[in-house]
């Protein structure tokens, strides 16, 4: 349970005076619903004015407060242009108030004749001055125009002013929280406590404090992972040494790389023992992750226990499927698939070979980790490209099973080492840094939208050669309705020149309608595979040697690489064209520069982070649940390290969290609603 004293800062943000519910709803769009989303809506800038006496050349351009008196109200004749209102301030200098609507309410606040404060930036209009659209005070209010004003991001009616008054009301509400920072590093960092840091970050966007509220986050953060560490690692899971009966007896057509050999045995090594193993597996799209997979299955298996491998989409749980059955059916391995399409029958038939242990491999989507599928002996979970399967996914299977299943998760997102700690910090990582032999690395070519024409010409000879390619269209305002209509549009000016070889498929599909395509693309029955990102992970036909992205300043870098892996995977040289827009900013460039130059993921993911900033590569990311609301993404890199070792070091201590740190370090997940996390405290 929620410690009372947050409760305060959970309350609706309608619980504060004057927010109803035409405010309400303003706040919504930012999300803004309870206390503590206003709380953390820490502003991103700050107005300074200067007050003077009178206006002046060398003020212009700048915000100003001035004291003026209006000596004219001129409205606008047939009701078009601005209300002026002429002032005088103390030397006799004419400024002019401007204002683009209301004008009553220009009339009220500025009455002909008598003193009032204005605020706003000063400018030259011809030979005059102005200001437009200036606040208005009465002389004896003039609190109400502060010399600095924090700016909050805004939306449509809510003003700055009304949003400095509500994060006002609702630090008033903050109770003090006992402190959770470990007093050494408080002091060394020289941060003050909680309730006085967020004041401070209200008052000023730079302010030092903003870095605390940005440890508390990634503590958290860390915390909740250590915590499912912790857990994970205290229940007795089953050890699977394997026999090595069932991969002797596999028919591989290539021998393993060094890398793979390696970390297959980094994985049998940890599934040997009896404490259920936590390891990612960072691999370079084509690296060859299905292989270590599928021997870590097979060990399992030679065990006695099952093994259950997720895969993000349909498509590719179908895949796996189909290369698994033709590869284990030989050696007696049994496997299934389990999908949201698997229905009635099918489904419980598949359900039934769990329960009874008479299938040893499931292969599907999210559905073979839900309530009603209990298996006999779990022995073995592998997450396939995880990105949509986050921490509060991990939290909910290690928090649900008695013995826990060895959990294995395999990634080709090449994201820098700090941000892996946010994402996959309770875990042990493997690399494979190697690509298995004679691969050519494929050859990136960038060119402009201009030469549409061009590219079609050359999709035709390379589609009359017997080619086959992928077609990327862009990504459109992250609208899967306007993508789907701009891969449709795409489709049809490719069919009018190709006739029926080009297939389509996108986000909007069904199922079942996107397998009948990709299955006739796979058998080279379509020659063009026009998609949206859909195909963006994992899919495998080696005779897909051309990929054209269009829009493709408009992909993260990661993503661009991901696509590109797409093609490459057979002997034969393949091409990535990377059409671009006509307008690219000099930033733009250099990153599909980069595209062009490197074909190493870990390479490309950093200096896209160095291109962009981090803020972007975080913002893109597709599970959410990770998303931090008051770190940046530079934060996170500089304080994970920090906060992860503190966290172990709390829990080394007091793994109950029972002490007077700990029952802190609990109202800390609570404040930053890692909920999950709490129900993962050992007690007693
Ligand atoms: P990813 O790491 O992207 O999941 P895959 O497992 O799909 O990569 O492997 C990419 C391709 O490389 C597949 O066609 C696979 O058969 C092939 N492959 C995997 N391991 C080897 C190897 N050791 N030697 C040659 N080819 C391999
Ligand atoms: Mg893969």
């Amino acid at each position: 349970m929620r410690p009372e004293i947050l409760n305060p800062l959970f309350a609706e943000v309608e619980s504060l005076k004057g927010v109803g519910p035409q405010l309400a709803k303003a706040l919504a769009r930012l999300k803004l619903t309870r206390t503590i989303d206003l709380l953390f809506h820490l502003p991103t800038g700050v107005i300074e004015r200067i007050a003077a006496p009178a206006a002046s050349g060398a003020l212009l351009g700048r915000m100003v407060i001035l004291e003026v008196t209006p000596f004219d109200f001129r409205q606008p004749r047939s009701g078009r242009g601005p209300t002026r209102v002429p002032a005088s301030d103390a030397d006799g200098n004419t400024i002019t108030l401007v204002y683009f609507n209301n004008p009553g309410w220009a009339k009220k606040q500025l009455p002909l004749g008598e003193k009032r404060i204005v605020s706003g930036k000063l400018e030259a209009y011809g030979d005059e001055w102005q200001i437009i659209h200036p606040d208005v005070a009465e002389p004896d209010k003039a609190e109400a125009l502060p010399l600095r004003e924090p700016v909050y991001p805004l939306t449509e009616g809510l003003t700055n002013r009304r949003t400095g008054e509500l994060t006002a009301a609702s630090l008033e509400r903050a109770p003090a929280l006992p402190e959770w920072i470990e007093p050494g590093l408080l002091q060394r960092e020289g941060w003050s406590a909680w309730r006085q840091s967020l004041a401070e970050a209200h008052r000023d966007p730079a302010a030092f404090s903003r870095r605390r509220l940005a440890y508390d986050e990634v503590f958290a953060n860390q915390l909740a992972l250590m915590l499912l560490r912790q857990s994970s690692r205290r229940k007795r899971g089953l050890p699977l040494a394997g026999t090595g009966e069932l991969i002797g007896r596999l028919k591989l057509p290539y021998a393993l790389t060094g890398a793979q050999q390696r970390v297959s045995e980094e994985i049998r090594g940890d599934m040997a023992q009896e404490t259920p193993m936590l390891r990612l597996v960072q691999g370079d799209v084509g690296s060859g992750k299905t292989l270590v997979a599928l021997l870590a299955m097979l060990t399992a298996v030679e065990s006695g226990a099952q093994a259950a491998f997720l895969a993000p989409t349909e498509i590719l749980a179908r895949q796996h499927h189909a290369t698994l059955l033709k590869q284990l059916d030989s050696i007696g391995v049994r496997v299934a698939i389990l999908t949201g399409r698997e229905k009635g029958r099918a489904r419980d038939s598949v359900l039934m070979g769990l329960a009874d242990g008479s299938v040893d491999i499931l292969v599907g989507t999210h559905a073979i980790f839900q309530e009603k599928v209990a298996y006999r002996n779990l022995g073995l979970a592998i997450i396939d490209e995880q990105h949509r399967f986050g921490v509060s996914q991990r939290l909910l299977l290690a928090s649900k099973a008695e013995r826990p299943p060895h959990l294995l998760v395999m990634t080709a997102t090449p994201i820098p080492r700090t941000l892996t700690l946010t994402q996959y910090g309770e875990m042990d990582v493997s690399r494979i840094d190697e690509m298995p032999p004679g691969r050519s690395p494929n050859e990136t070519r960038v060119i402009s939208e201009e030469r549409l024409g061009d590219v079609i010409d050359g999709l035709g000879r390379h589609i009359d050669a017997g080619g086959q390619a992928y077609w990327v269209c862009p990504l459109v305002e992250e609208s899967e309705k306007s993508d789907a209509a701009a891969a449709e549009e795409r489709a049809r000016l490719l069919k009018s020149r190709f006739g029926d070889r080009i297939g389509l498929v996108h986000g909007r599909m069904k199922g079942p309608e996107k397998d009948v395509v990709m299955a006739e693309f796979a058998a080279n029955r379509l020659s063009v595979l026009v998609a949206t990102t859909v195909i963006e992970v994992g899919v495998d036909v080696p005779n897909a040697t051309l990929m054209i992205v269009e829009g493709a300043e408009r992909f993260g870098l990661a993503q661009l690489h991901q696509l590109r892996g797409r093609v490459g995977r057979g002997e034969g040289k393949s091409v990535c064209l990377l059409i671009r827009g006509q307008q690219l900013s000099g930033t733009g460039r250099a990153r599909l520069a980069l595209m062009r130059e490197s074909n190493d993921g870990f390479r490309i993911a950093e200096e896209d982070l160095r291109l962009r900033g981090p803020g972007e590569i975080l913002g893109t990311r597709q599970s959410g649940d990770e998303a931090f609301r008051v770190a940046t993404a530079e934060d996170v890199a500089e304080l994970a390290p920090i906060a992860q070792s503190d966290a172990r070091l709390l829990l080394d201590r007091d793994g109950g969290l029972s002490g007077p740190r700990g029952e802190a370090a609990r109202t800390c997940l609570y404040l930053f609603e890692r909920d999950q996390a709490i129900a993962l405290i050992r007690s007693g």
